[in-house]
């Protein structure tokens, strides 16, 4: 079921959606050459609580980590632990935090040190291929029209767009209904409209699109080891158009 947001509840997601920013500019410097992702996890944990939220994703089907942690050639759902970041990795946090009752969801990827042309490519042209998908978001639109741009989008870069896993209604339950791939047809698919709450979130691979996952159940690596980048926002649909949550 896709529900629909009053004015109040978009109010506490947009606060959600703020925490979840402010925990990723509180991380940022400590994105460093030797601090383990159990580290990042424990900062992001001790700083979410600090704001009178709770992490999302802790126990949240049995995940053990207050944020995923995945690092170069993982998609998403890396296990935070002992692994310590290189120069020249890549790695992506993803956050969700709730506030009173209500969800944000955000995923960025950060470089540690200096990396490669290749890398910076993937990074920049998966941001930009989260905005061309946001873009769609307005009420009269469909799900199809973000998915479609976002595939286009990466095609034209010569990017992978991992199909397993897709975006999703957030809301009193950080996954909900509608299902938002990183692929489709425009014109097809759910309705958007005012009050809807969603996060757009690409994966795109450095090489080709398939994954697989993990023996912990929960890592998810690109087949040919490729690197690959994750960006996502929580999206309000607004009478006009779009309000991102997850953002300044
Ligand atoms: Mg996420
Ligand atoms: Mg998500």
């Amino acid at each position: 079921m896709i529900t629909i947001k009053s004015e109040r509840e978009i109010e506490l997601m947009r606060i959600a959606g703020s925490i979840v920013y402010k925990t990723h500019q509180y991380l940022k410097p400590y994105i460093k050459e030797g601090i383990t992702t159990q580290e990042l996890n424990d900062l992001a944990e001790e700083f979410i609580l600090s704001q009178n939220a709770t992490p999302s994703f802790k126990g949240y089907g049995g995940f053990p980590g207050t944020i995923c942690t995945s690092i170069n050639n993982q998609v998403v759902h890396g296990i935070p632990g002992k692994r310590k970041l290189k120069n020249g990795d890549i790695v992506k946090l993803d956050i969700g935090a709730c506030y009173k009752g209500f969800h944000g969801d955000s995923a960025w990827t950060y470089a540690v040190g200096e990396i490669s042309e290749e890398k910076k490519y993937l990074m920049e042209h998966t941001e930009k291929a989260l905005y061309e998908g946001i873009k769609q978001v307005k009420p009269g639109n469909r799900i199809g029209d973000i998915g479609e741009a976002v595939e286009k989008y990466a095609e034209e870069h010569h990017l992978g767009v991992v199909k397993e896993l897709v975006g999703h209604g957030v809301g009193t339950s950080v996954h909900e209904d509608p299902e938002v791939p990183n692929y489709g047809k425009k014109g097809t698919g759910p309705l958007l409209k005012e009050g809807m709450v969603i996060a757009i979130e690409p994966m795109l691979n450095l090489g080709t699109a398939d994954v697989y996952i993990l023996d912990d159940d929960w890592t998810i690596e690109t087949d040919d080891g490729s690197p690959s980048a994750h960006y996502e926002h929580t999206v309000a649909v607004t009478k006009d158009g779009y309000k991102i949550l997850t953002g300044e």
